[in-house]
């Protein structure tokens, strides 16, 4: 890419931080709680008129019962596709802008609920595109914007859109926050996975026949030490009991115990190793019964040659084009990103930069959103070439 280029699209962006403050203002004031359909409908519908407006390309609703509808953006043509992915649900509760968290600025900092988780890169993910438009520079590649609406439920009901898109591009761009301050890319995202134990043993009086009983709470506590065993900190693979429960009294043998169980990996191959294990795990005292359910919740985004490469080509770009040095981490947390990697190359955490998310000094810096902007444009550009 030509320097010229590079510095077309980063100058038009500068110039457009103040407008991308009035628009993250306009979004987060538009509150967008989960579980609140019709506010989530009225935001996504306001995005989809953002979307048309500034890229110039078209909008598709996707109707969705539960929660708000899902936007799909469509900008440029071309055989192949590249993916961005944003939600503009949050975790926020209506009402929360006016009594805990009001939208405001400090000095180079904006907060206010969603705006580093993450309406802040959507609004830098929509500039990107804007840039690339005004300034007529032609993609060979489509981009496919999705706007999700459930992300902070775990995508329950745009899952399958996340996956079908994925498995038609070349790559995928997550606009979720960086990793904190520093503003790192995340190149590694942790796999999920979840399960129920539940054992059945005998009650019998503690007291007065004891021999007859077979304790649930004993055998799960024989389980719970084997499971932390399959905790291997040099892999990344990490076992968690979160909650136990069982028993009726405390003069009776249980005969019924439960556990909740978090699995983390970093890889699909240690997936593949011990979730088999936890599946069949076997009664330890004779004539209890042991039984597992659950499996996968969020498959790793595992750090491939592929991802690196994508890592690279913005690192580059960052360094030559904006002069600054972009980093890259890992998180335990998920994403949407996780439900792309198996399918297609993702880079995640390309949003905005700032700190707090969920929390009530959420917030992000100002002077990032334009560099953070051209980021993404110029990776586009490079991807879509
Ligand atoms: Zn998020």
């Amino acid at each position: 890419m030509s320097n010229i280029t590079a510095g077309r699209i980063t100058d038009f962006l500068q110039s457009k931080q103040s407008e991308m403050i009035e628009m993250l203002k306009i979004l987060v004031e538009k509150e967008s709680t989960t579980v609140d359909k019709k506010l989530n409908d009225e935001l996504g519908a306001y995005i989809a008129e953002l979307f048309r407006q500034m890229t110039g390309g078209k909008t598709t609703t996707i109707q969705n019962d539960l929660y708000g509808n899902h936007i799909k953006g469509e900008f440029g043509s071309g055989t192949e596709q590249i993916l961005i992915l944003a939600h503009f649900d949050t975790v926020w509760q209506k009402g929360d802008i006016l009594e805990k968290i009001p939208f405001k600025i400090v000095d180079d900092q904006a907060y206010g609920p969603g705006t580093f988780d993450m309406k802040g890169g959507l609004v830098q993910g929509l500039y990107a595109l804007h840039a690339l438009k005004e300034l007529n520079e032609t993609l060979s590649k489509k981009v496919v914007f999705l706007f999700t609406s459930d992300e902070e439920l775990g995508s329950p009901t745009s899952q399958h859109l996340i996956e079908e898109e994925a498995k038609k591009s070349v790559c995928v761009l997550v606009l979720e926050p960086a990793i904190s301050t520093e503003g790192a890319l995340k190149t590694s995202r942790k796999g999920v996975g979840m399960f129920k134990l539940s054992i059945q043993g005998r009650a019998a009086h503690a007291g007065v026949e004891p021999e007859k009983g077979l304790s649930a709470i004993h055998e799960l506590s024989k389980q719970v030490s084997y499971l932390y065993k399959l905790t291997d900190l040099k892999k990344g693979t990490t076992v968690n009991v979160g909650t136990v429960s069982g028993g009726t009294t405390i003069n009776v043998v249980a005969a019924e115990a439960n556990a909740d169980i978090d699995l983390r990996v970093k890889t699909q191959a240690e997936f593949d190793r011990v979730i088999p294990i936890i599946k069949n795990l076997k009664p330890n005292i004779e004539g209890l019964q042991v039984e597992v359910s659950g499996g996968v919740n969020r498959p790793p985004l595992e750090r491939t040659e592929e991802v690196v490469n994508l890592y690279n080509k913005a690192k580059k770009i960052a360094k030559e084009d904006l002069g600054f040095t972009l980093l890259e981490k890992e998180t335990g947390g998920g994403s949407d990103g996780n439900f792309t990697a198996p399918f297609a190359p993702t880079l995640d955490g390309l949003g905005a930069v700032g700190d707090g998310a969920h929390a009530l000094h959420e917030h992000l810096f100002i002077s990032e959103m334009p560099k953070r902007s051209a980021l993404l444009a110029l990776l586009l550009k490079e991807l879509g070439s």
